[in-house]
């Protein structure tokens, strides 16, 4: 198994994206500390069934208290983290004259600067262990706008830019920090704003293909296996030089 005898960490891994990223590395052979929001128990069975050891912590990571207990939770069940999979995160749609104050600071706090303190609580037992992988989940909205998502483009560019000074600062080292950028992928994230358009009397069918159609070149949804994908690809030997990167997985959104 290319990964027994590592800890991955996944933040947001209850649904979605992080979910199947969890999943990916369960199947290659990690053991999984899961965090989120939703049903553990099917997150646990789901991740669990690869045989490796799968735990889940239910910190809010918008909480810099629960965040630091994160990581004692990992110390004491797994010794600590090998693999930080920052991708928990939350959207809110709103022009910026307004929007509503305390959505921007969550928005932030968890997109934003949880990356910042999962990373800087990770690192110390990643140089001391010789060998580590940081692989934040920003956006193509960490490349380029989009109208009305003002907290959320300014947070995943923000993860860009940390992700670029973290792999500088590891650049010597087996640790890698990368930014892995999807275009849509159909998670309830995203379910959530064909939901909003159906309700203002689009058909569903139809709002999930405009939604495409305005961005994504290929009209066709990524999926959180292809991202699981990738980042099991630079968690490999062959991805040990990239470095600083941001990887698009955006059916050509940004090739426009
Ligand atoms: P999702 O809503 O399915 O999953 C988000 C996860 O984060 C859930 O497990 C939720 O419980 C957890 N979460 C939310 N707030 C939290 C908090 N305060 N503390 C701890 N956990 C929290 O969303 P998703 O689409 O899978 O998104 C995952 C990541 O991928 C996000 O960073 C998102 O910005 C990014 N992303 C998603 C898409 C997309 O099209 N879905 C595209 C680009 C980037």
């Amino acid at each position: 198994m290319k990964l027994s005898g590592k800890t991955a960490l996944v933040t947001g891994s209850t649904s979605g994206i992080g979910l199947g990223i969890a999943r990916v590395l369960a199947e290659a052979g990690a053991d999984i500390l899961l965090n989120g929001f939703g049903d553990p128990a099917a997150a646990l069975a789901e991740v669990g069934r690869f045989g490796t050891r799968v735990r889940h912590h239910p910190a809010d990571l918008g909480d810099v208290a629960q965040l630091e207990a994160l990581f004692g939770f990992a110390q004491r069940e797994f010794g600590g983290v090998d693999i930080l999979v920052n991708n928990a995160g939350i959207q809110h749609v709103a022009p910026v004259d307004e929007f509503p104050v305390e959505r921007w600071d969550a928005i932030i706090a968890v997109n934003l600067s949880a990356v910042f303190h999962c990373t800087r609580l990770a690192l110390p037992g990643m140089r001391a262990r010789g060998w580590g992988r940081i692989v934040n989940v920003a956006s193509v909205h960490g490349q380029v706008g989009s109208v009305g998502k003002a907290a959320y483009v300014a947070a995943k560019h923000g993860v860009i830019g940390l992700t670029k000074v973290v792999g500088l600062e590891t650049a010597t080292t087996a640790i890698t920090c990368n930014a892995i950028c999807p275009g849509w992928v159909l998670t309830p994230l995203v379910q959530k704003q064909i939901d909003d358009r159906a309700a203002a009397g689009v058909d569903p069918q139809q709002a999930q293909h405009d939604l495409l159609a305005e961005k994504q070149p290929s009209l066709a949804f990524v999926t959180p296996e292809h991202l699981g994908e990738l980042t099991l690809f630079l968690c490999s030997e062959a991805g040990s030089q990239v470095r600083g990167a941001a990887w698009n997985v955006d059916g050509g959104w940004l090739a426009q």
